[in-house]
């Protein structure tokens, strides 16, 4: 299939990119790399040996983005492309509304003028927002807490809505927990925008020497160890999940949400001592004060993914650890954008 990816050069994008191609699908990048690196897509390209087109291309740039769907036949859209910093969409709303939410919407006028229903949504475990139901299963009411969560839930309203007026799109919705890792290669993987805020790439850099000390948010969490508990996911089982889906959609039309996590709980203590066996490394830290806004566990129910997507996350915190700290070492500045 011709498979259109949105943000084919970011995090997720960029591996699903490689998983697509392996699996003989033709794939087509659009991407403004406003928060990527165009270094991304020469890497998917030596890993999986065969070229794909790519475009810089804004989504809302609605000419631009019509260009691409004149020059390619596309049988389907994976859509990665969104701003993701929960920080930054509290300082800056109206950007994240804008970038995400009217993207998507310009991207949806035009997969439908061009008759191409089908799509893959990233959506993230953020809808849920702070709910005492976990593990969190698909029907848990959606309640963000952040603009970057409801710009999430607005998209995927939009997509409710626009099924509801035309019943012949086939859709899925993937609610992400917390991808972590690399291809195994080493040559892709997270390349954060400045100081991480996520866990994981914060104590990679930790790790290879960039930062001094992790600073752990709170070990006051009703939890095993105090600490925070989250669904790690490695990012090959999350895009194999992708494929998955995408399965899903040639069995014909439909609106279904999916959850993508692997089920199990770790805590900020413990992925820290999965990442010093993993890299042979003392990662040093200080416990702060809680991080406004965090929860103390969010695991996900993937049962409805397991039974009805025929998927599951193999991988596990050890796999997690030793895949992104391949990546770290062998890229300590990334693709480099950080100078
Ligand atoms: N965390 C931490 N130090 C950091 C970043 C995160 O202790 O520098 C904790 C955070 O409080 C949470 C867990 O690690 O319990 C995962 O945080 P992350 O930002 O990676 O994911 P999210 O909070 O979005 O689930």
């Amino acid at each position: 299939m011709n498979i259109l990816l949105t943000g084919g050069a970011g995090y997720i994008g960029s591996h699903a990119c490689v998983v697509l191609l392996e699996a003989g699908h033709d794939v087509i990048v659009v991407d403004d790399f406003s928060n990527s690196s165009p270094e991304a897509l020469v890497r998917i390209e030596g890993i999986a040996g065969k070229p794909f087109a790519h475009y810089r291309v804004h989504l809302a740039d609605r000419p631009a983005l019509r260009a691409v769907f004149e020059a390619h036949p596309v049988d389907a859209v994976m859509h990665f492309a969104g701003f993701k910093a929960v920080g930054e969409s509290v300082e800056k709303p109206l950007l994240y509304y804008w970038n995400n939410v009217t993207g998507t919407t310009v991207l949806l006028e035009t997969m439908a003028d061009f008759g191409v229903r089908n799509i893959v949504f990233s959506s993230s475990a953020t809808v849920y927002g702070d709910t005492d139901r976990v593990p969190t299963d698909e029907l848990c009411p959606a309640a963000p807490t952040n603009p970057y969560g409801r710009s999430k839930w607005m998209i995927e309203l939009m997509l409710q809505d626009l099924f509801r007026s035309d019943p012949s799109w086939h859709m899925a919705i993937l609610r992400y927990f917390n991808p972590v890792g690399a291809h195994e290669s080493g040559l892709i993987g997270e390349d954060p925008n400045g100081i991480p805020n996520n866990l994981v790439p914060y104590i990679a850099q930790v790790a290879v020497g960039k930062r001094e000390w992790l600073r752990v948010f709170g070990n006051d969490y009703p939890t095993r160890d105090g600490t925070g508990i989250r669904d790690y996911i490695h990012v090959m089982d999350l895009v194999e999940g992708h494929l998955a889906a995408l399965d899903k959609l040639a069995a014909g039309p439909g609106f279904d949400v999916y959850n993508l996590g692997t089920g199990k709980g770790t805590s900020v203590l413990e992925m820290v001592a999965a990442f010093e066996s993993a890299s042979a490394r003392k990662i040093p830290y200080r416990i702060l004060p809680r991080r406004p806004g965090d929860v103390a566990v969010s695991t996900a129910d993937p049962t409805r993914a397991q039974r009805e997507l025929h998927w599951q996350a193999r991988r596990d915190i050890h796999d997690m650890s030793r895949d992104t700290w391949r990546w770290q070492m062998q890229n300590p500045d990334g693709y480099g954008r950080n100078g």
